[in-house]
């Protein structure tokens, strides 16, 4: 695996695009947002000098790594890819059109994966002129620190497009594990509700923000509390997560929560826009 495309350049495709060139991997970065792609390298800069004070890399890795990273707003870049990992908004309409954009823009044999959190593979995959060399590979936020992969088949994926993701996950010294193409999988199915029923807590004044993430920090051994932790991932990510999961398993429990739909709407979405259920300083 030479070279790969890494769609999307926000929370997830920044730190993607990480671990592909630190593994010595080139990359192709794509967004269509040219601000975004701009951050992406910010981040990615700011993120590879701590790594050289932990001393987890060379001092001199930074510039090679960031040398093997290029970017641009057209997809045309994803020619001579050998996989695409795509990492665009979470919104269903938006990836099935883009899936189909993706596999004319990259090679026919190349690898296609993607990071979605919730929407189904085999629908994403269907929009793909070949379904069997489309794939889940859902990374962990952060992606430079957290081991887990979670590789979901689609319906009609080949067990040569699952042994090569496996095969890329160790490569990238990440744990893959396998699940089914169900809503949310696992992460998500377990996870979001947890987010969404903190948000209730605050919504219905059980406890203050603070207080509700203590509670699970101190009390579950959680390493962080459920609204931090949705301020992480983005309060706009959670709530499209929770839409899938209603929509998909029909059950009221998967309602999403008022308060969370009013933040998003007011643009409140964490850590990305400096204020979620926390307010964050310029990083
Ligand atoms: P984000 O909002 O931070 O970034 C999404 C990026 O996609 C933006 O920069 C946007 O400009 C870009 N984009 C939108 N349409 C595009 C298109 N047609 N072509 C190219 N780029 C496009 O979102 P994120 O949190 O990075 O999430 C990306 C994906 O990763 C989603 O599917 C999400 O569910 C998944 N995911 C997120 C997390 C998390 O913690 N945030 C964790 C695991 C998986």
């Amino acid at each position: 695996m030479a070279r790969v495309g890494v769609v999307g350049a926000g929370t997830m495709g920044n730190g993607i695009a990480h671990v592909f060139a630190t593994a010595g991997v080139d990359v192709r970065l794509v967004d269509v947002d040219e601000a975004a792609l701009d951050r992406a390298r910010a981040t990615i800069e700011k993120n590879l000098e701590r790594q050289v004070a932990k001393g987890t890399i060379a001092d001199g890795a930074p510039g090679d790594i960031l040398a093997r990273i290029a970017t641009g707003t057209s997809l045309d870049a994803l020619g001579g890819t050998d996989a695409v990992i795509e990492a665009a908004t979470e919104r269903p309409g938006l990836k099935f059109e883009l899936f189909a954009a993706i596999s004319e823009a990259a090679p026919g044999d190349a690898l296609l994966a993607t990071n979605t959190s919730s929407i189904s593979i085999t629908e994403i995959a269907s929009n793909a002129a070949d379904p069997t060399r489309v794939i889940g590979m859902h990374f962990m936020n952060p992606v430079p620190v957290m081991k887990l992969v979670e590789v979901i088949r689609g319906l009609e994926t080949s067990d040569e497009a699952t042994d090569l993701t496996v095969g890329l996950c160790e490569r990238l010294s990440k744990v893959p594990v396998l699940a089914n193409d169900y809503p949310g999988f696992v992460a998500n199915r377990i996870l979001m509700p947890m987010i969404n029923e903190a948000v209730f807590c605050l919504m219905e004044g059980v406890a203050e923000a603070k207080a509700i993430d203590e509670v699970m920090k101190l009390g579950m051994n959680h390493p962080m509390g459920p609204l931090a932790l949705a301020d992480l991932i983005g309060l706009d990510t959670c709530l499209a997560i929770m839409r899938v999961l209603h929509t998909e398993l029909g059950d009221s429990k998967y309602r999403p929560c008022p308060l969370l739909r009013t933040y998003v709407a007011a643009g409140r979405l964490g850590r990305k826009t400096g204020r979620g259920f926390y307010e964050y300083g310029a990083s």
